[in-house]
């Protein structure tokens, strides 16, 4: 429905800005399927290893900025495919009898946040839905925003670190209702993209903080290691 409506109103692909779909056939095959390990520099604290499959630039990033800020909700399926690929590289070597659990990190405010449409949360649903044969793959909604964080954007490592510090929380409701359904499992936190990794290690730092040790970040993107910044 998405794209019949995006072709419908003549717009165009955005990795090669062919008139039609918003990501055509051929671009969409053309989105990297492997994995990297993607360590922000400097890297926080403590931070557990991140995965990312691509690079936060070109088509991925028109992708993730059309999907979180313009409404373009389609763009879920193909974010969902490249997190998907994330998750199970960081999978990989863990006790295949163990469900992964993937825990979105809450989306902050946004277009689509403020249509009730969580940005984040909607790539995790997309990739936990993805056919898979290796282990059981699950949700588990366990962290919310404490209130509004300012916009990262602008900031540096050590500005992002202070500003999303604390703003992450994980209820003992949550808590519960995640213990209940899956008494164990390897919790992945999951994020559209890696930039200093400030949003990312807060999730960890929430979940540690109730008792819970995520074994791995899962990202669709990382911005590249910029030097001399
Ligand atoms: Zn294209």
């Amino acid at each position: 429905m998405d794209e019949a409506l995006d072709l419908f109103l003549g717009s165009s692909c955005v990795g090669c800005s062919r008139p039609g779909r918003m990501l055509c056939a051929r671009c969409r095959t053309e989105l990297p399927s492997r994995a990297t390990i993607a360590w922000p520099t400097p890297t926080p604290t403590g931070l557990v290893t991140p995965w990312a499959t691509a690079a936060y630039d070109g088509a991925v990033r028109e992708l993730v900025v059309g999907h979180k800020d313009r409404g373009q909700w389609g763009h879920r399926q193909a974010l969902g495919a490249l997190l998907a690929s994330a998750v199970r590289a960081a999978a990989t070597g863990l006790d295949a009898e163990v469900p992964v659990l993937l825990v979105p990190a809450p989306s902050r405010r946004g277009a689509g946040r403020q249509r009730g449409y969580e940005p984040t949360a909607a790539i995790v649903d997309a990739a936990a839905r993805l056919p898979r044969a290796e282990r059981p793959v699950a949700v588990a909604d366990l962290l919310v925003s404490r209130g509004p964080v300012g916009d990262q954007a602008g900031l540096d490592a050590q500005q992002r670190g202070d500003n999303v510090r604390g703003s992450m929380h994980c209820s003992s409701a949550a808590l519960s209702r995640v213990r209940r359904r899956w008494p164990v499992g390897y919790l992945l936190v999951c994020d559209d993209v890696v930039t200093t990794g400030a949003t990312a290690r807060e999730a960890q730092r929430a979940l540690e903080a109730v008792g819970l040790a995520p074994v791995a970040i899962a990202a669709v993107a990382a911005t590249r290691r910029r030097s001399g910044r």
